[in-house]
This record gives C-alpha cells, structure tokens and sequence, in this order.
C-alpha cells in the first residue's frame, strides 16, 4: 500500500495525515467516562434524601445549598457501595483514599466546587467482560474485557433545564452519591462500546447497587473518541461526547462519530480538535459544544473539611461475601450445571431478579422436573405474560400473580404424569387468572390424567387402530417412519378431553399395531 511504502521511506504517520490520502485505513479508539448514581438512602455528604421524580428543589438542605458555616458528613454507605462496585469489577481497592474539590463556577453547582476524588481514587483498574453480538440470537457471541483505569467517588451537580430565554435549575441531585467509572482507550468500535454499557449496566443493577435507568439519569456516558490510522500507536486527538441518554443512542452518536472523523481525516476537509461535542438525537448528528477544559482549569486541592477514608480488610471482606456472582459468570454456570441453552440462559442472566426467580421455581419443583422445563415457562409463558400485560416494556416482575412455587409446581405435575403439557396450558391460564396454585385447580377442575390401565382407554387406542381412516399411517409407522402415529393422537385425545398421557398413548399405539 502506497501508506506503507511512504511510511517505510521515513515519513511519520503525523506527517502522512496531512496529505490528501482517501486510501488510508483508520481505526477508531474509544474509553468511556460512566456516571453512576448508587442506591442509597441519603446523599454523598448530608442527610438529605435523594430519588428521581420529586417536585424540584424539595430535597435540599443546607449542606446541599452550600450554605456558609454547613459541614459535608461522609456517607458510609455509599463509600461501601463504591468499594463493592470496584470489587464486582475486579479493581484494586486503596486501603486509603481522599477528598478534594473540583472548582469551577456554574450554576448546576451551588457551592461553587464539587467534592470528587483527583489523584487517590478509591478504585483501581479493573475490567468489564463483554459479549458482541453473535451470528444469530441463538448463538453466543465472542467475549472480552474491557480494561478500566479507575472509579472513582463524587457528588452529583443540579440539573438546568434551558429554554429560549431563560434556565431553570433543580437542586434535587446535587449531591447525591455518584460513582466516575474511567476506562482505558481500549474499545474500537460503536457495537463494543453498547457491549460495554449493556454489560456493566447489568452487572450494576444485578448487584443492587444502582437501578442504572439512564432515562433518568442514574447512569450516564461520555464518549471519548479518536482515529488514528491502522498500525499507529500513538493515540489520536480525541473528541468527547456528551448528552446521549439510552444505551442506543450511545451507539448511535458512537458510529457517527467515527464517521465523522474518519471522513475528515481521509478527504482533510477539516482538522479534529480536542473539544466537547453533543449528541442530538433528533438530527443524529454531534454538534460543537465547548473546547475541552484541562484538570488544571479546576484547581483541584485536598478538602479540608474531610478526611481521608480507609477502609479495612474487614469491611472489604464483608462486601466480597455479599457480592452476587456477575451476570456472565452465572450464565456459564447455568449452561454447564443446569444443560440450559445459551438461548434461555441469555434471557435469564442478564437480569437478576429473573434469574433469582428462576432458581426459586426450580427449588420449588422440589427435584421434579428439569430446570430447561423451569426455564421455558419463565422466558417463554411468564415474561410474555408479563409484557402483555404493560402493553409497551414489562410488568415488574414482584407484581406477578404467578410465583416460584406456582411454576414449580407446574413442572413437577408434568413430571409426576399428573397432568400432560397441554392441560398444563389450560392450568396456566387458570393460575394467572386467579392465582390459585396448580395442584388446587388441577384437583378442583377434574383434569388429572387418567392412567392407562382403564380399559376405555384401552378399546379407545384398538378402536383407533383398527379405523381405515389411519391404514395409510400405521402403513407408513411400519415402514419405519415412527412419527406416523402421530396422526392417531389428536382424535384419542380429544376424545379423552385432553386428558389421556400423551406418552403413554404413543406406547399403548405401538403395541396395538406391533401386535396386530
Ligand atoms: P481528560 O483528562 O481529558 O478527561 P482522561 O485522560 O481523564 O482525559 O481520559 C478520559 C477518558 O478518555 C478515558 O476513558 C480515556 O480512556 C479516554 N481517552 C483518553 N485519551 C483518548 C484518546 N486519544 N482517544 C480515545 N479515548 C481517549
Ligand atoms: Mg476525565
């Protein structure tokens, strides 16, 4: 390639990019910068409470408002629920880190300097593993990590909300608890940073250490990206992206932006500067907000209203134990402990709450039945139940009048030949209806199975056999195509309601015609 061979006669890379060069390959590099609100009942320094949704202005306090003579407190658990997140994350925790103020004056920020963490974060390193999307949903896709550089701790600012004339500004989140997570320039293109942002989003909520709505703003991204030409080590002049609120719209102002630079570059239609850009949605375009201000405009220094935080080998302990496992980890489990299909363990495992549901039905089978059975009613019957029933997104899963123990017992019925598959259907419907338990309507409604050995069944299956109707298929059934018998079954069923044991038909068919 002619970029090589230039390259080889001494030119530098920097130098090459200058000229007007469409034939050149570029790769993108990409690290995110994730706010994360924790869960907590009170905000990072003060007492006063924090959730979305409130009448502004009402959860404020005077610490919040950076009233003279107010004193910050630290909150514990939100320095516990950061060290968990670093732990889930496999960073490094220092056993010592610190408080410092970020000065800058804008009115999302009361206080004029926002207490974050500079140069002793609490976290280190660290990395995300991410699955890409496969070559169909059935099949798993290729896994890596994601490296992190840090986490770190911090105080939300307020919220403005601009209109043509003038600013209105809520208090409400500033000063709730805020986790920084930093990655490492390690990503490279918009599919592995949605990769990342679904991966650590489920791995925080399946942790219960924040509901990472980004529509709320419990979570949120800035993208930082550059190009660089393909065998290039050194890094690009990076861009960074503001303002995308749903993990798609972080792909989409992703791939654009790439786009955008790469377009620059190869035809030199303008040189990519350091500075902040904005997503907007409406046009799916970035626009120019503002050059990019360095760490030194900020005039960090030690709070001294604060001091250090430690925490002990204890404590860290203590988190550890109570960590779930993260949400790949419990997926490979499934796969090699339970024979699930990547399929059903991909629905599963992603969401916490429905894999803890899925572990409590499959108790509840009390070893009656197999957890692929357990797992099917769940992604299947349930969770279409449960969309149903919103119309648009799903039904929260604890409002369910169908629990645990119902499916549980459902599937042990079905093990136990209690009742066939089909009836179990009409049991469904029945138990999400009234909320009844399987075995009482099964018991009430009449629709136990009849076994075998009543000789009406008997006479039922002879009677089938014998009719002409079904010569061509016991014909075919003998000529060695053991699926022609299945044509016999729908009218003993249905003259039995439903009720006969499928199974048990079929080996009931195969004498009477083996023994004809
Ligand atoms: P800043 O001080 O400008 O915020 P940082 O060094 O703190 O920059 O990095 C912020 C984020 O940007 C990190 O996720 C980092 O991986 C990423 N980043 C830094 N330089 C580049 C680059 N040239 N291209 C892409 N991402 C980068
Ligand atoms: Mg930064």
């Amino acid at each position: 390639m002619l970029g090589q061979s230039l390259l080889a006669s001494g030119l530098k890379w920097q130098k090459l990019e200058r000229v007007y060069m469409p034939f050149m390959e570029y790769e993108a590099v990409i690290g995110l910068e994730v706010h994360v609100q924790l869960k907590t009942r009170s905000k990072m320094f003060t007492r006063a409470p924090y959730s979305f949704g409130h009448e502004p202005n009402t959860l404020t306090d005077p610490v919040v408002l950076g009233m003279p003579g107010v004193l910050p407190v630290m909150n514990h658990e939100a320095v516990h629920k950061a060290a968990a997140l670093g732990v889930l994350l496999g960073c490094e925790i220092a056993p010592r880190c610190k408080w410092d103020r970020k000065n800058y004056f804008y009115p999302d920020s009361p206080k004029n300097y926002q207490i974050s963490q500079f140069d002793q974060p609490l976290c280190l390193g660290g990395s995300v593993e991410i699955e890409m999307e496969g070559p169909s949903r059935n099949v798993m896709g290729a896994h890596r990590h994601v490296q992190l550089t840090r986490i770190h701790l911090e105080e939300d600012v307020g919220k403005l909300t601009h209109f043509t004339n003038d600013s209105l500004v809520d208090y409400n989140r500033a000063g709730a608890p805020l986790c920084e997570i930093v990655t490492e320039p390690d990503m490279h293109s918009a599919d592995e940073v949605f990769a990342f942002m679904t991966a650590i989003r489920n791995a925080i909520v399946s942790a219960g250490l924040s509901d990472c709505d980004m529509e709320k703003g419990q979570m949120r991204c800035d993208a930082n990206i550059s190009v660089r030409p393909v065998g290039e080590t050194k890094l690009g002049t990076k861009v960074e992206l503001k303002n995308m609120n749903t993990i798609s719209g972080v792909r989409n102002a992703v791939a654009y932006e790439i786009k955008r630079q790469v377009f620059a570059k190869k035809n030199n239609t303008e040189v990519i500067v350091q500075e902040t850009r904005r997503w907007d949605p409406v046009q799916q375009v970035t626009q120019s907000m503002r050059m990019k201000e360095e760490s030194h405009d900020y005039r960090y220094f030690p709070d001294p209203d604060l001091m250090p935080v430690e925490i002990s080998t204890e404590v860290l302990q203590k988190i550890r134990a109570e960590l779930p496992e993260l949400p790949f980890d419990r997926q490979r489990r499934y796969m090699e402990s339970y024979d699930l299909p990547y399929t059903l363990t991909s629905v599963l495992c992603p969401d916490y709450e429905l894999s803890v549901f899925f572990e409590a039905a499959l108790a509840a089978t009390k070893g009656k039945g197999e957890p692929k059975a357990v797992a099917n009613y769940i992604c299947n019957e349930l969770l279409r139940d449960l969309t149903a029933a919103e119309g648009e997104g799903r039904a929260p899963l604890a409002e369910s009048v169908i629990t645990p123990a119902h499916i549980g017992e459902l599937v042990a019925l079905i093990h136990d030949n209690v009742i066939s598959k089909q009836i179990a259907k009409d049991v469904w419907a029945e138990m999400s209806h009234s909320g009844l338990m399987p075995a009482t309507i099964v018991e009430e409604k009449g629709l136990k199975q009849e076994q075998g050995d009543s000789g009406e069944l008997e006479a039922l299956v002879a009677a089938t056999v014998a009719d002409p109707k079904f010569a061509k298929a016991i014909g075919q059934y003998k000529d060695g195509n053991d699926k022609a018998l299945n044509s016999l079954m729908g009218p003993i069923m249905k003259a039995t309601q439903g009720k006969a044991n499928p199974a048990q038909i079929v080996e009931m068919l195969k004498k009477a015609v083996d023994g004809a």
